[in-house]
């Protein structure tokens, strides 16, 4: 308990209150179920959380756009000076916050801080952007005419994001969505509250102190019904939702039938293919930490490995025996790199993927099974595991469906063409790595017959990214593109504006309409 008092106090999280209010929107409330924020690591209750009511939901949601009436005629640049405050106020609590990460979530405390440091990051692109948000000028085919291409703020962006980036997924749109002059309204995974209410809290510190509304960044804390009353609400102009495959189908589907936006983060599947001249030195941690990292629950986590024959057995037998050094800790533990999976649903995907590679006569080389010893046996423990499925059509459940859980997929390939088949032939499309230190190798990879993904790396892990690419996935990832590039571009919206300058009125095309 001392251990959780010491993060939560740092963030002035009151630990003795037996519920904690769960919606911002300029003012804490809420009176909807209760959240319980567990512990992965220990399953002690962290806190109880009053999540959003149906009318508490409604009246976020106006005043978030109440708030974007004033919020859209800010200067970008002034903008652009809220999210550098708020980027200052984040860096002064990067350590506590990553501890709270690390407490609530249970990814370790690097990652956890780690996850911190990329809201950091993307404030300063922001910043910077909220400079850059530029339009075009058009030639125009008609004299003294011009075009321009105007990009607008576009008016409340709801944030509906997963339990396993609890604060970096909201960071990357919360700091394009203010630059370009939004108001933001965020459902996090209600199995993370406390994150989300210490993000609120930071960030609504600022607004506060700028006499800026708060409800400029809101929050409403809740489960399925709360996101579907976000979803369904036609006063939200885009949905970002980070989730399952499932859900975002569900998602996808409601936004469409309002006609409302969508930016869609879904599943990832994503593989590393090694080839015979891989550097295996860089290769092996690599697909170590792609795989077994954040206890296998990142969307961009090492699902399957294709290895080249030449190499397999070698390549096996190293990353066997780094699986060998593995043990679970305290995620808080410095030295610890295996924390615990999420939460009892997150363990039913591993128990379930076990379970079907066991049926399958897969041959199963390391893990699968739960830690039980004291004090492991609280806590949501696994043994990561390392499997050679029977059958390798990539179309077969067993390749096609992302487990959300810490199990490696492996198969053998004569040639890199099977390979990249391989990669391909499922319905995801996040992450890709080549490994490889071949020109002609590479130019395959990342030309018109390589990887079909969003991300396409070469001697680089799958898992992980930096914020100043997009960020995102094709196919039934959702082909959402978030944080760096032009990601922007889908905050706003865009008008085509014809300025006549002249003493005509001519048509374009051309065409005259006079008798
Ligand atoms: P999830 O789909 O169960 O939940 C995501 C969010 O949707 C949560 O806030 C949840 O409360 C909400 N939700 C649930 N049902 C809803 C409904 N019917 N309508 C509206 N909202 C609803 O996902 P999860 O288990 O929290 O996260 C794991 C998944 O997220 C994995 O599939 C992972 O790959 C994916 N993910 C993708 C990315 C990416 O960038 N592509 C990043 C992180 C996680």
């Amino acid at each position: 308990r001392g251990r959780a008092s010491a993060v939560l106090s740092a963030l002035d999280i009151p630990t003795t209150s037996a519920e904690l209010d769960g919606v911002y929107d300029g003012a804490w409330k809420g009176s909807g179920d209760i959240l319980e924020s567990i512990c992965p690591t220990t399953g002690e209750v962290l806190a109880r959380v009053r999540s959003a009511s149906p009318s508490e939901l409604h009246a976020a949601i106006e005043k978030a756009r109440e708030a974007y009436k004033d919020f859209r005629l800010l200067p970008a640049p002034r903008r652009g000076e809220l999210v550098r405050q708020i980027r200052e106020a984040l860096a002064a609590k990067r350590d506590e916050l990553g501890a709270l990460v690390s407490l609530e979530m249970g990814k370790i405390r690097t990652e956890g801080v780690g996850e911190v440091q990329e809201f950091i990051d993307i404030a300063d692109y922001a910043v910077g952007l909220s400079r850059m948000m530029n339009g075009r000028v058009v030639a125009s085919e008609r004299p003294g005419h011009s075009i321009l291409e105007v990009p607008n703020p576009l008016g409340v962006i709801a944030v509906l994001s997963a339990f396993n980036f609890p604060v970096a997924v909201y960071g990357w749109n919360l700091c394009i969505s203010m630059a370009a002059g939004n108001a933001t309204i965020w459902k996090p995974s209600p199995s993370t509250p406390l994150c989300a209410i210490a993000v609120t809290k930071i960030v609504s510190g600022v607004l506060e102190r700028n006499g800026i509304s708060g409800a400029v960044a809101g929050l409403v804390t809740g489960g399925k019904d709360v996101g579907e009353a976000v979803v369904e609400s036609a006063d939200v102009d885009m949905v970002s939702f980070t989730g399952s495959e499932a859900v975002g189908r569900k998602v996808g589907k409601s936004v469409q039938s309002r006609f409302g936006k969508t930016l869609l983060e879904l599943g990832g599947n994503n593989a590393a293919i090694i080839m015979p001249d891989a550097d295996l030195s860089l290769a092996v941690p690599a697909v170590f930490f792609g795989s077994v990292g954040t206890a296998g629950q990142r969307c961009t986590s090492t699902r399957r490995l294709y290895l080249h024959k030449s190499i397999a057995s070698e390549f096996l037998s190293r990353l066997q025996s780094l699986h060998a050094s593995l043990k679970p800790g305290d995620p808080l533990e410095a030295g610890t790199l295996l924390g615990p999976m999420h939460n009892a649903q997150a363990l039913s995907i591993y128990d379930a993927a076990i379970a079907q590679l066991k049926s399958s006569d897969a041959e199963v080389l390391t893990g699968g099974g739960r830690f039980t010893d004291a004090p492991y046996d609280k806590g949501y423990f696994v043994r990561p595991a390392i499997a050679l499925p029977k059958t390798l059509d990539p179309r077969d459940e067993i390749w096609s469906q992302e487990r959300f859980a810490p199990v490696l997929y492996t198969a053998v390939f004569d040639e890199l063409e099977q390979a990249i088949e391989w990669n391909n032939a499922v319905p995801q499309g996040l992450s890709s790595s080549l490994w490889t230190r071949d020109l002609r190798n590479v130019g395959k990879w990342i030309g018109p017959a390589g990887s079909d993904a969003g991300i396409v790396n070469v001697n680089v892990g799958t898992s992980g990214a930096e914020i100043g690419a997009a960020f995102g996935g094709n196919k039934s990832t959702g082909w959402g593109r978030e944080s760096g590039g032009d990601a922007w571009k889908q905050y706003v919206r865009w008008s085509a504006c014809t300025i006549n300058f002249s003493d005509e009125a001519p048509l374009a095309q051309g065409v005259s309409f006079v008798s």
